[in-house]
């Protein structure tokens, strides 16, 4: 089998480059939309507890800004790199198109081994970091939101130390954040709960009732843990569930309170009684109705991907289908949300936070899921319609819809000077 392409960064060009084709754009709008706007790399210089100082690499891209301020999470992985970060980027551009928000794209990482260091450590990293990147972040310029391994604790270090260059709290200027800061309810289930209304709506598509219906989760943080546990509420039968230690597989389906109690005390799902021990490879080849991926880039690729048995593909994390993959599922006959739809609920709930700051005033929970629901029925109808007028599959179809909403934004605007 001929050697896969996984540069993320490529992967998300051919995506991008299959909806131009499709919508006729031409060269020189192509050449725009193509690219990240601007490219920030950072040393990140940090005092370690042991009284010596490592000098971590970071990231910050905007990738398009044409439709509002860039918009986009920050990610602490020893993988990350800048095309991983570029990626990144440009997916948020096309997600926020989707849903219809008024963002463009952006994100931001440090190469690190979270896991390894203090949380002294971290926090002196992260506010060095976020001095290094205010040259170009603010609430009406680019506005960061945690994502892998970086939570509301470190969008409060960011806020304060933002705040203190300005000399007044900049609520703004990330979202994410704690309840006491100005974080918004529902905030922290969004892109887990957004995933799920998909997957309502996907299910009836497919005729499959969720209640009753089979499910695996792989990845046991905000989006996968949250998503097994709304999954489990409203009546699926969760059968396997897994972390970067392992999975857990029960035919009978997994006390999803009780995986996650174990989780944290013990910090994995690996160890919990009662359940047989999987790799996260068996995880993607589980027999069962609905996977969600929840994970990293690239776990369903071409090597295993013929040998993925749901019925429904629901994207939480960001990559993790591969374009040879993709097409495979989609000769087989699986309904894949595509990860700009899937998992664009913690941007709109990101969204509704920022808007909730900028006006001062809160909304309840009730408010922020009802709104959220919405949004995310509205996209998923929107991109469902693209699929059959253009005759694509989904992801295709989202493509289309976004970056002809950002073309078009592109295009009154015009080319400056
Ligand atoms: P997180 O740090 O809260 O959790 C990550 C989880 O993935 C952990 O359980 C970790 O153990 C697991 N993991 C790491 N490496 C793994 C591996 N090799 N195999 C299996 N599991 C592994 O991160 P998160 O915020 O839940 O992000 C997960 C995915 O969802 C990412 O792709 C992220 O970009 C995407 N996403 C997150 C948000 C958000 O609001 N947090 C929004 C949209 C998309």
């Amino acid at each position: 089998m001929a050697q896969e392409n996984l540069n993320p960064f490529e992967i998300a060009q051919r995506q991008f480059d299959t909806a131009a084709e499709k919508l006729g754009l031409d060269d020189g709008m192509r050449e725009v939309l193509r690219y990240p706007k601007r490219q920030l790399v950072v040393s990140v210089p940090t005092l370690m507890d042991d009284g010596s100082v490592r000098v971590f690499q970071g990231y910050r891209v905007q990738h398009n800004v044409a439709r509002g301020p860039a918009k986009g999470g920050i990610r602490y992985h020893p993988k990350v790199t800048i095309d991983e970060v570029k990626a990144l980027a440009s997916w948020m551009t096309w997600k926020c198109a989707t849903v219809n928000i008024p963002y463009g794209g952006g994100k931001g990482g440090v190469t690190c081994d979270p896991k390894k260091m203090s949380r002294a450590e971290l926090e002196r990293m992260t506010r060095r970091y976020a001095s290094e990147i205010s040259i170009i972040i603010g609430p009406d310029r680019d506005i960061p939101a945690p994502d892998v391994y970086t939570d509301s604790q470190t969008m409060a270090w960011i806020m304060d130390t933002y705040s203190m260059t300005r000399g007044y709290s900049a609520l703004g200027v990330v979202t994410g954040k704690p309840l006491e800061l100005g974080g918004s309810a529902g905030r922290r289930e969004a892109t887990a709960r957004g995933a799920l209304f998909c997957i309502r709506e996907a299910c009836q598509v497919m005729k499959k009732p969720l209640r009753g219906a089979t499910a695996a989760v792989q990845g046991f943080g905000n989006a996968g843990a949250i998503a097994a546990r709304l999954l489990h509420d409203d009546g699926a039968r969760v059968v396997a569930v897994s972390d970067s230690k392992g999975g857990l597989y029960s035919s009978r389906g997994l006390d999803i309170p009780r995986v996650l109690e174990h989780k944290e005390n013990t910090g994995s799902v690996v160890g919990f009684k009662g359940a047989e021990r999987v790799t996260n490879d068996e995880l993607l080849e589980t027999r069962c109705d609905i996977l969600v991926p929840a994970a990293l880039e690239n776990q369903i690729t071409l090597r295993n991907a013929s040998r993925v048995r749901a019925r429904i593909v629901a994207e939480a994390a960001n990559g993790p289908t591969t374009p040879g993959a993709d097409r495979v599922l989609h000769e087989r006959g699986s309904f894949v949300i595509p990860d700009i739809l899937c998992n664009a609920g913690g941007v709109t709930v990101s969204y509704f936070e920022w808007a909730q700051n900028l006006q001062g005033f809160f909304w309840d929970e009730f408010e922020v899921n009802k709104q959220l629901e919405r949004f995310m029925k509205r996209a998923f109808h929107e991109v469902l319609e693209t699929s059959r007028k253009h005759n694509v599959d989904m992801r295709v179809a989202a493509y289309v819809l976004a970056v002809a909403r950002v073309a078009e934004a592109t295009r009154v605007r015009g080319l400056f000077p």
